[in-house]
């Protein structure tokens, strides 16, 4: 007999990121995986970016939406770090209220301005907010995402106010010294780093190496600013008339989901656009506008539910800056469920109606801020 230690292959095991089956030690044979829900494992601790005591400071501008920061807004924070030297601490301001820790950004320092969410249209309250809070920090450089939401109208009005010639905005590429701004849709032009930066979407990997120190500090008082225009609120949109690039999360059925109607049950329940992949266009269940994947459109959804989807390499290209994907396949050897934060195993039809099902329970029973949209 050989003294090669042998591994029994059908031992309890968990999937890796990368889709490798991870033998879990200690567990005994026999339990096997247990199908259902399958995650991702815990991540390591990171270090802290600096121990230093911050002598200058970057800051970060963003408004949260729920809550939450979309990686657009993450995107700008971790800017603020990557380009920060030791003694240059990290503030982030967020307007808006946060439910997330965003110290794994690089976030120091933590200002949340909970009123000044993005709901409501208070220019003038947010500039004088923010200067408030460049007279007292002096930040060396400030970082916000270009976008249509807020920030690109509130790093505008900023700029404007300063008179700044030292200012950048569609920033796409970024280091210590420059910045590269697209400029007439497709060309390049480079410029020593301003002072304001705008980003463009995508210039930034958030998946930093460290965290911050993440201390919350209290907001500034607002008092006695008034807006010149008056409020009328948001007009909700349905999902289906939104265009799937644009939208934020997505149902999408590939040739596993045979009853459309159930899938767009699912998603005006979830309040979700509707999506497909090339072979569910194929058959005619769902128009050509609708195909994500190569050849089909670039989706960048915060949520994406893969319902009988494989995971075709095609189909993946379409859904690469997806936030979360969730997955729905009876086949958990498929290529999906390597992609997914979360595959559920079993059949789409099944799981569709169950979740419709309870979804409109919790609604019915006032568990609504559970499950809103
Ligand atoms: C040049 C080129 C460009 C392409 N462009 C695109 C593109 O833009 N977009 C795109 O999507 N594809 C594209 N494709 C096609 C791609 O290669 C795949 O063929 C396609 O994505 C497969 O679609 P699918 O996953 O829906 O179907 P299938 O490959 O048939 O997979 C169906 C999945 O559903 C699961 N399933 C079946 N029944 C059930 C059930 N009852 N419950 C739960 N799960 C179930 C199966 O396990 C399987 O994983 C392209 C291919 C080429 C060559």
């Amino acid at each position: 007999m050989s003294g090669v230690k042998r591994v029994d292959p059908r031992r309890p095991y968990r999937l890796s990121p990368s889709g490798l089956r991870r033998i879990v030690l200690g567990e005994s044979a026999g339990v096997g995986l247990q199908f259902g829900a399958i995650s991702r494992p815990h991540e390591k601790v990171k270090p802290r970016r600096t121990g230093e005591p911050a002598k200058r400071w970057h800051m970060a501008i963003a408004h949260s939406n729920r809550g939450r920061l979309d990686d657009h807004a993450r995107e700008a924070i971790a800017a603020a770090a990557i380009i920060a030297t030791p003694e240059t601490g990290v503030i982030a301001v967020i307007l808006g209220e946060l439910h997330e820790d965003i110290a794994a950004l690089g976030a120091d320092r933590i200002i949340v301005i909970p009123e000044l969410d993005a709901a409501r249209f208070q220019p003038r309250r947010e500039v004088v907010a923010v200067q408030m809070l460049l007279d007292e920090y002096r930040p060396e450089h400030v970082f916000m995402p270009d976008n249509m939401l807020g920030d690109g109208d509130l790093g505008r009005r900023l700029i404007a106010k300063h008179e700044s010639s030292q200012a950048a905005t569609q920033v796409v590429e970024l280091n210590r010294r420059h910045v590269s701004v697209r400029w007439n849709g497709t060309a390049l032009a480079n410029a020593a780093l301003p002072r304001f930066l705008l980003l463009a979407p995508g210039t930034v990997d958030i998946d930093l190496p460290y965290v911050g120190a993440g201390e919350k500090t209290q907001p500034p008082q607002i008092l006695g600013v008034s807006e010149v225009g008056r409020d009328l609120g948001h007009e909700p949109t349905e999902m289906s008339d939104i265009a799937l690039e644009e939208a934020d999360f997505i149902v999408s059925a590939g040739n596993g989901v045979h009853n459309v109607e159930t899938i767009d049950t699912l998603a005006r329940t979830l309040g979700a656009a509707v999506g497909a992949s090339r072979v569910a266009v194929d058959e005619g269940k769902f128009p050509r506008d609708k195909q994500i994947g190569a050849s089909g459109k670039t989706v960048s959804a915060t949520t994406y539910f893969a319902i009988g989807i494989s995971g075709a390499v095609q189909h993946l290209q379409g859904i690469k800056s997806c936030r979360h994907v969730i997955a729905i396949n009876r086949d958990a050897g498929a290529p999906i469920v390597k992609r997914a934060d979360l595959t559920v195993i079993g059949d789409a039809e099944e799981l569709m109606q169950a979740l419709i099902t309870r979804v409109e329970q919790a609604r019915s029973q006032g568990e609504a801020g559970e499950v809103e949209r």
